[in-house]
């Protein structure tokens, strides 16, 4: 039948990696490429989307959809129906070409230009250590220099690969793909020219609906920024400008480690994420603060927070772009408070 070959006709997208791609898993090392850090910035965003729109997005943490016929929906909100819940497989299949054997994976370091005295008196550099990527631009004998193929094969007619295609044009815009983009991977652009987002954003405004969840990721309560570093475009400067945002909270331990995020004790991911320089030393700066937060023993407004991230991004750097919804801080000059719209505008223009 006619329709069913539409269906399944699968579409093939290039990428150009602008900084290294950390395609491992979250915990593995790199040396295979992984379709699951790909899908997981996707199925992210697709949530953050949804949400923000009002649509049913559940809190992935909690595992509370599954397939079930006899339930409203089938049991599934907008998001598992696409990316699949227990008892229903993911609509689509994506699959990344030209896997590489990876010989990288060195243990590298990098020290941020800052010192601090510790608990015993000692002076400090804040340090960070991981190994390195495979498919980075700056590792020898990658192959193809940084570029790979996603192809998107949609498996039923519940979404089209152009809806995919569109997120991943959300994404390479914005901010980052794969795992590890607190460390600076995943900034990509699409080698054969943009992609028509017009598929997502009609997909998207026929979810929207008047659900909300304050505490949880979405278009409303995210920003995305973009600097032009002062200091010159090396990686370290990512690391300089992570740690002088811990420092933004120093006095207070808890709100610090909620929005920064910390891997002791109770691991907390971090709200908001830094690429490394591209271009000619621009920085991707994004993240989310929710409307409600448990910030145990903390003088807590979201408000409080996020202005004190724009200021400093305003005064220490030059802060090119800021957008967020419904927000004087937003560099159109539009104070956006309709969604569908806020998302529009974000979709017809590229950050970088
Ligand atoms: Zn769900």
């Amino acid at each position: 039948m006619k329709g069913e070959r539409q269906m399944t006709e699968p579409l093939t997208i290039k990428l150009k990696t602008l900084t290294p791609l950390w395609t491992g898993g979250v915990k593995g090392t790199c040396d295979r490429l992984h379709e699951t850090g790909i899908i997981g910035s996707l199925r992210w965003w697709y949530e953050a989307l949804v949400r923000g729109l009002g649509g049913s997005a559940c809190d992935p943490s909690r595992h509370e959809c599954s397939y079930d016929p006899k339930k409203p929906h089938d049991g599934l909100c907008d998001v598992c129906r696409v990316f699949g819940a227990t008892g229903w497989r993911r609509q689509f299949r994506l699959e990344v070409l030209d896997h590489a054997l990876s010989n990288a994976s060195i243990e590298h370091t990098i020290r941020a230009d800052r010192t601090y005295t510790d608990n015993k008196g000692r002076t400090r550099a804040p340090t960070w250590y991981f190994r390195d990527p495979n498919r980075s631009q700056r590792v020898p004998n990658t192959p193809k220099h940084g570029e790979l193929s996603l192809k998107i094969q949609a498996l039923s007619s519940s979404v089209s690969p152009e809806v995919i295609a569109g997120l991943i044009q959300f994404i390479a815009d914005w901010v980052a793909v794969g795992a590890r983009t607190q460390m600076g991977f995943g900034v990509v652009e699409l080698a054969n020219g943009r992609i028509d987002t017009e598929p997502l954003h009609d997909w998207l405004s026929a979810l929207a609906g008047t659900e909300t969840n304050p505490k949880l990721p979405s278009l409303q309560n995210a920003f995305f920024a973009r600097i032009a570093s002062k200091n010159g475009a090396t990686e370290q400067e990512t690391f300089n400008l992570k740690y002088d945002l811990r420092r933004l909270f120093a006095e207070d331990r808890n709100l610090r480690h909620f929005v920064m995020g910390t891997v002791r004790g109770k691991r907390l991911a971090a709200k908001i994420k830094m690429s490394r320089p591209y271009g000619n030393g621009l920085i991707r700066v994004w993240g989310w603060i929710p409307r409600e937060a448990d910030v145990y023993g903390s003088d807590w407004e979201r408000n409080t927070v996020v202005e004190l991230l724009h200021q400093h991004l305003k005064t220490r750097c030059t802060l090119q772009v800021w957008r967020e919804f419904n927000s004087p801080r937003d560099t159109t000059g539009q104070e956006y408070d309709d969604p569908t719209e806020f998302l529009k505008s974000l979709l017809v223009s590229e950050s970088s």
